[in-house]
């Protein structure tokens, strides 16, 4: 047995059993869990506190407060937690998603269809939509923080496909557009968004710390103004999702690697359509990284606009999700 993982059961819950690491952070690790209890696989993400400072464990403590909450499809569910106050360790038991991070099929098929692009998008769009309804922002949407499972629908054997065809007319069309929604999506079916490290909640870090007396009605416009706009950096962080997926590079970076430079290009919403890489891209996808990746967050896509959008929407006219 590793000895990280000797120190670990030290603390851990004995209904857990530790298997492979899946993912590796600053100060924590990742690993696929067995449950005995309810015999099935989670993820553990496992925080080493003992070089944090009072802010940073605060700041776990924000992460657990905030997915307690949430309940979607599209999110990461956080079933459990422990030791997140006094122990060297703190541990979230989190769903196990199976594919892991989007960023590595980038990676591994260099970019995405734009088909396959929107069904990643739509679903994380659904999982933001159900944030900013609850006035939370997630600050940290990328392709390494999004998880998928792989599609049902590849796998689908020839027995069921024959099985579909029975089905009424109207029943297959829907069936069928899925398969063909699916066939191009290189196996990638769910999509959740994880990693809530960066998240906030709006109205408890804006108005109850910055209202006198926290009285409602007293509050400055610009206050208003910015519970508005904090939501904007999760549609800016999608528009740079979508670019990345379709070309396979992000629309902001430096070949010196420069940070400064990226920032300031970022400050002025200096970034390109580059040729060749988007001649062959639909003059309506260009249009939603544009109303995603503009510098005003008044003018800047809502997500309320991003999920009416038409490209977001092509081929979904008549489709209802139900994954
Ligand atoms: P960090 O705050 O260190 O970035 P994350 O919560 O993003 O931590 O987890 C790090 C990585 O671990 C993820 O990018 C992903 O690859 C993997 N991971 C995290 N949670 C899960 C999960 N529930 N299922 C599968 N893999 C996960
Ligand atoms: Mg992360």
């Amino acid at each position: 047995i590793h000895p990280e993982l000797e120190d670990y059961y030290t603390e851990l819950h004995t209904r857990y059993l530790l298997s492979e690491k899946i993912g590796e952070g600053a100060f924590s690790n990742v690993y696929k869990a067995y449950d005995l209890k309810d015999s099935n696989y989670l993820a553990i993400k496992i925080i080493d506190k003992s070089n944090l400072n009072s802010d940073q464990i605060n700041s776990i403590l924000k992460e657990i407060a905030i997915m307690r909450q949430l309940n979607n499809s599209n999110i990461v569910k956080l079933f459990n937690y422990q030791n997140c106050l006094n122990s060297k360790y703190c541990f979230l038991f989190l769903e196990y998603v199976s594919g892991g991070e989007i960023f590595n099929q980038i990676i591994k098929f260099t970019y995405f269809s734009e088909n396959l692009s929107r069904h990643i998008l739509r679903q994380v769009a659904f999982a933001v939509k159900y944030l900013h309804d609850k006035d939370i922002v997630h600050r940290d949407i990328k392709p390494e923080n999004l998880l998928f499972e792989p599609s049902k629908f590849i796998k689908r054997s020839i027995n069921e496909q024959i099985i579909s065809r029975r089905k009424s007319d109207d029943e297959n069309k829907v069936d069928e557009g899925k398969f063909l929604i699916n066939s191009g999506s290189g196996g990638i079916g769910i999509v959740k968004l994880a990693d809530f490290g960066l998240s906030t909640h709006l109205k408890s870090s804006n108005s109850l710390a910055k209202t006198p007396c926290g009285t409602v009605g007293y509050t400055s416009p610009e206050q208003h103004m910015n519970i508005g706009y904090d939501k904007k950096v999760d549609m800016w962080a999608l528009g740079c999702v979508l670019y990345t997926m379709v070309v396979g590079f992000p629309p902001f970076y430096s070949n010196n690697q420069d940070s400064n430079d990226i920032t300031e290009k970022v400050m002025k919403g200096e970034y390109q359509f580059l040729k060749p890489w988007f001649d062959e891209i639909s003059d309506g996808c260009k249009n939603l990284i544009s109303n995603l990746l503009t510098v005003d967050p008044a003018k800047r896509y809502s997500i309320d606009q991003l999920l009416s959008d038409p490209w977001l929407n092509l081929g979904y006219e008549n489709y209802n999700e139900n994954f």
